[in-house]
């Protein structure tokens, strides 16, 4: 059973701002071709978790200007069509985000989409402190839950098992209620 969100679990207390690995250019994490960023450090402990390594928050490499320099460079290929953020937990680590993605919007606006992978629910974050909520205002598509091995589904896309979501972010906010992301593969839709 994974761990619950408690009230020390804040980014300015467990961020150490380490990246676990930095993948330019992948089809996988995400629709289109994508720069993805993988964060270090995760407190949720789920189950069967993909990325045992990334739960310690000093794995991998401080982030650093040359590291955000070379992902805007990439995000700037044409062919690009947005930046994917991996944990770790990039919640907890919103110091490294929020700087980036805000670079992001500020270098190219919304034309390049922003999705996010959280063991939160859109529910725990829009109930969550503000450095959280300023991270998913940036955000596109929420991939959101703990993994859940008894619902584990190798089917699904851009998720491990059913209980997570892949929601319109954006829509979500508006609305103030989960709304699905619409261009989700349907033979793999739940
Ligand atoms: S939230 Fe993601 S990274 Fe964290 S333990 Fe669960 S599956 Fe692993």
């Amino acid at each position: 059973m994974a761990r619950t969100p408690g009230p020390g679990w804040r980014s300015d207390r467990v961020s150490q701002g380490y990246v676990a690995d930095y993948k330019p250019f992948v089809m996988v994490d995400g629709e289109g071709v994508r720069c993805a960023l993988y964060v270090s450090g995760c407190l949720f402990a789920c189950e069967g978790c993909f990325n045992e390594a990334a739960w310690s928050f000093r794995y991998g490499q401080p982030y650093d200007d040359a590291l955000e320099d070379r992902v805007l460079a990439d995000l700037a290929h044409p062919a690009v069509q947005g930046l994917s953020l991996l944990g770790g937990e990039p919640f907890l680590n919103t110091g490294v985000c929020l700087r980036l993605v805000r670079r992001v919007r500020a270098e190219h606006g919304d034309r390049k989409d922003v999705w996010c992978w959280t063991g939160y629910t859109l529910e725990e974050l829009r109930a969550g402190p503000a450095d959280q909520r300023a991270l998913l205002a940036e955000v596109d598509v929420l991939v959101d839950g703990r993994f859940d091995l008894a619902r584990r589904d190798l089917t699904l896309a851009f998720r491990g098992s059913t209980n997570q979501r892949v929601l319109d972010a954006r829509a979500s906010l508006a609305t103030g209620h989960a709304v699905p992301w619409r261009r989700l593969p349907r033979h793999t839709a739940r």
